[in-house]
């Protein structure tokens, strides 16, 4: 026992002469009401935590931590190895090897849990829950058993992905060195760690303040082939990124009623260097089509000007005609933008209204071209919804994924 003064507290209320619960004889409740309360949290891990056998402990550098799998409701009991290893300075502390359960591709980050703020209690150690640091753009699935803990309390959660691991270490302060084993008490505090991590109460429908925004990045020919990725990737954009101070907009989705913003990121350092990036060839790696057809130009009065990067009727300024790298897009609204929606915009853009624009300059002669007004009248929401459809049955033919709201409903 850590903290024998608070050995008979109840976890819930911190009232005295509070009793074990009956299974994992871990956490103490004071009342039948405390113990309810915590159920519906508690009972994911109790079984498994009452099942883990304590007095095998492998070697004495193992505690006992809990993984919060990428791929599976259930959180587990797990020996986690932490070494002890010199700081160079004034000691020793202990490190754990997370990155064997949350792989070696990605820096690992913790963050630190000494408060919990559903209890209003500071705790007496330090528990630590650590994350792939790039989880949101790297292609890692959404974690099932944190979301199974979300999903007790309705709200919006912050989107954690890929596996997690939780851990425990004595003491409080800026920097405790010594691990510790973690106990159902611990459970309950990274169980309202994660209920109250970037939560907000409000429905789908009213906008999020002051929380992450759902956008797109349309990833350029660089990050898909090095990287993996995806033509169109669910980000999350935070409510501070540079996109709401300094952006580009679509003249296109502007008109269809969909108005965005978009801003092109920097190269990614992964490739940027590459030597691998001469299997490019003849094609740049920051070479990104969509974003560029995204941003044709439509205004019948714009002329083209080298000094500030405009172009003309039909053409993208300059910036998003080569060498644009991978672009985030987000909706002005703010409201949740889905890769889908980024890529039925610039597809319409590309397939269905650059013919047009092309048309009112000639391209089709000896055709009449078109009037620049009537190519106008056609850029407007009901072709784009008819573009969306067809785009959905494309894709259901091809056997791919079509779940994304309605662009008008969400
Ligand atoms: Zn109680
Ligand atoms: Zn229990």
């Amino acid at each position: 026992m850590m903290n024998p003064t608070a050995s008979d507290l109840c976890t819930v209320c911190n009232k005295s002469n509070a009793r074990l619960c009956n299974r994992c004889k871990s956490t103490r409740y004071c009342s039948k009401a405390c113990q309810q309360g915590d159920w519906l949290t508690h009972k994911l891990l109790c079984a498994t935590f009452s099942t883990f056998n304590a007095s095998s402990r492998p070697t004495n550098e193992r505690f006992r931590a809990i993984l919060f799998p990428v791929d599976d409701k259930n959180p587990k009991v797990i020996w986690l190895h932490c070494k002890w290893c010199d700081d160079g300075d004034d000691g020793r502390y202990q490190h754990p090897d997370r990155g064997a359960l949350l792989g070696h591709d990605t820096l690992i980050k913790d963050m630190t849990i000494q408060y919990n703020p559903v209890l209003k209690r500071n705790l007496s150690d330090t528990i630590y829950v650590s994350y792939r640091d790039t989880f949101l753009v790297d292609g890692s699935k959404p974690n099932k058993s944190v979301a199974a803990i979300t999903a007790t309390k309705p709200g919006q959660y912050h989107d954690w992905r890929g596996s997690m691991i939780a851990y425990g270490k004595v003491g409080l302060g800026i920097d405790p060195t010594a691990c510790k084993d973690l106990d159902m008490n611990d459970f309950r505090h990274i169980t309202d760690f994660f209920l109250s991590y970037g939560y907000t109460p409000t429905p789908a429908t009213q906008q999020p303040t002051g929380i992450n925004i759902k956008g797109v990045r349309i990833n350029c020919l660089g990050d898909r082939k090095m990287l993996s990725k995806p033509s169109f990737e669910a980000v999350e954009v935070s409510s501070t990124d540079p996109i709401f101070s300094k952006h580009d907009t679509s003249d296109i989705a502007e008109r269809i009623g969909l108005p965005i913003l978009t801003r092109r990121c920097p190269p990614d350092p992964r490739w940027e260097n590459n030597e691998d990036s001469k299997m490019f060839q003849n094609e740049s790696p920051f070479n990104n089509q969509d974003a560029t057809f995204l941003h044709l130009c439509c205004d019948p009065t714009a002329e083209l000007d080298f000094h500030t990067g405009t172009m003309d009727w039909a053409w993208a300024p300059q910036q998003w005609q080569n060498s644009v790298g991978s672009a985030i897009v987000v909706r002005q609204d703010k409201k949740p933008l889905s890769p889908l929606h980024v890529e039925a915009l610039c597809k319409y853009c590309r397939y269905e209204i650059r013919p047009l624009l092309a048309h009112a300059m000639g391209e089709y002669a000896p055709e009449e071209p078109m009037r620049k007004a009537d190519v106008l009248a056609m850029i407007c929401r009901p072709t784009f919804v008819i573009y969306w459809y067809k785009l959905l049955d494309e894709k259901c033919k091809g056997g791919e994924d079509t779940s994304a709201p309605y662009p008008y409903d969400v």
